[in-house]
């Protein structure tokens, strides 16, 4: 498998000598995450109530490849998560700019995956995965052909979908991080697709590894937004918009792995959790969605 071998040869060029501290999920992006939160310290979606002192670092690209990836991520940071964070209603353009940020955050975790312990049968389309997205990085190839990338805004689950969860709430939602691959099945528990995934903040990418469910899918399931390369005609927020139920139960499942005990969960969990933090409280976003929480899962009057 050549895509193993010399770690300390760049991965994406395949010429220069990697150095040693590339960031899986990008710096900048974290940083301007951490900004957010404050005190209250940045957080795994997975383990919400251990604070994240530092993220992923490996040896992968080097310092040309390294500075390619630092341009799609200056752009993110600059066109649409920064602003986000100030305006949650945003439009977010679909241009090739997203495009090559997307790829880049999922390639990287990807090429993480499997340096660690991955099912033998999932390993060759892992492999498959990593060489397309890489021949996009590269610009040998124009498309991501079945590897597709989809991104999800925390703003697109409905009241209802963070209601109807075990472990789901705005402020997880919008300022936690995670990072890997999962199975991703129906709601009757069909798989359908395995999956990269990259969440920063409310910004929720997703990528195929490949598809499981080989039937027409249509109708067991909502369509995913692909990622478009070409930028969107829209300039309205499209209120319609919904993130498909297996991609909450998805999350929510992230959400829910290490829960400590019964008690962890909502509403009990979250009374605890947010009320822990609400003082700290340093800006208006974090203030206004653990206000939305609290009238989520308290209700109104304060009641569980
Ligand atoms: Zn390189």
């Amino acid at each position: 498998m050549d895509i193993m071998v010399d770690t300390t040869t760049c991965f994406l060029c395949r010429k220069m000598p990697a150095i040693e501290n590339s960031h899986i999920l990008p710096k900048l992006i974290v940083r301007a995450i951490c900004e957010q939160v404050g005190g209250r310290g940045l957080r795994e979606m997975s383990t919400p109530r251990l604070r994240v002192e530092q993220t992923a670092v490996v040896t992968l690209l080097c310092t040309k490849c390294e500075a390619q990836f630092q341009r799609y991520e200056d752009n993110f940071a600059r066109s649409c998560l920064r602003p986000y964070f100030i305006d949650d209603q945003i439009v977010i353009k679909h241009d090739a700019q997203l495009l090559a940020f997307a790829v880049s955050v999922l390639w990287r975790v990807l090429v993480h995956t499997l340096n660690q312990r991955v099912p033998s049968a999932l390993l060759p389309y892992i492999v498959r995965t990593v060489q397309a997205w890489r021949a996009y990085l590269r610009g040998d190839a124009s498309g991501l052909g079945e590897h597709k990338c989809y991104l999800f805004l925390d703003r697109e689950l409905s009241v209802e979908q963070i209601k109807s969860s075990r472990c789901l709430n705005y402020v997880d939602l919008r300022f936690t991080i995670e990072q890997g691959a999962a199975l991703v099945t129906n709601f009757i528990g069909v798989p359908i697709r395995n999956v990269v995934y990259a969440k920063l903040g409310p910004f929720i990418f997703v990528g195929t590894i490949q598809d499981v469910f080989c039937g027409k899918a249509d109708h067991l399931m909502a369509t995913w937004r692909e990622i478009a390369s070409h930028a969107q005609a829209d300039s309205a927020v499209d209120d319609g918009v919904q993130v498909p139920d297996e991609i909450v139960a998805t999350l929510d499942e992230l959400a829910s792995r290490w829960r400590f005990s019964e008690g962890d969960m909502k509403p009990e969990r979250r009374a605890q959790l947010l009320a822990g933090f609400a003082a700290l409280a340093p800006n208006a976003m974090l203030k206004r969605l653990h206000e939305k929480d609290e009238t989520l899962f308290r209700g109104p009057n304060g009641a569980p």
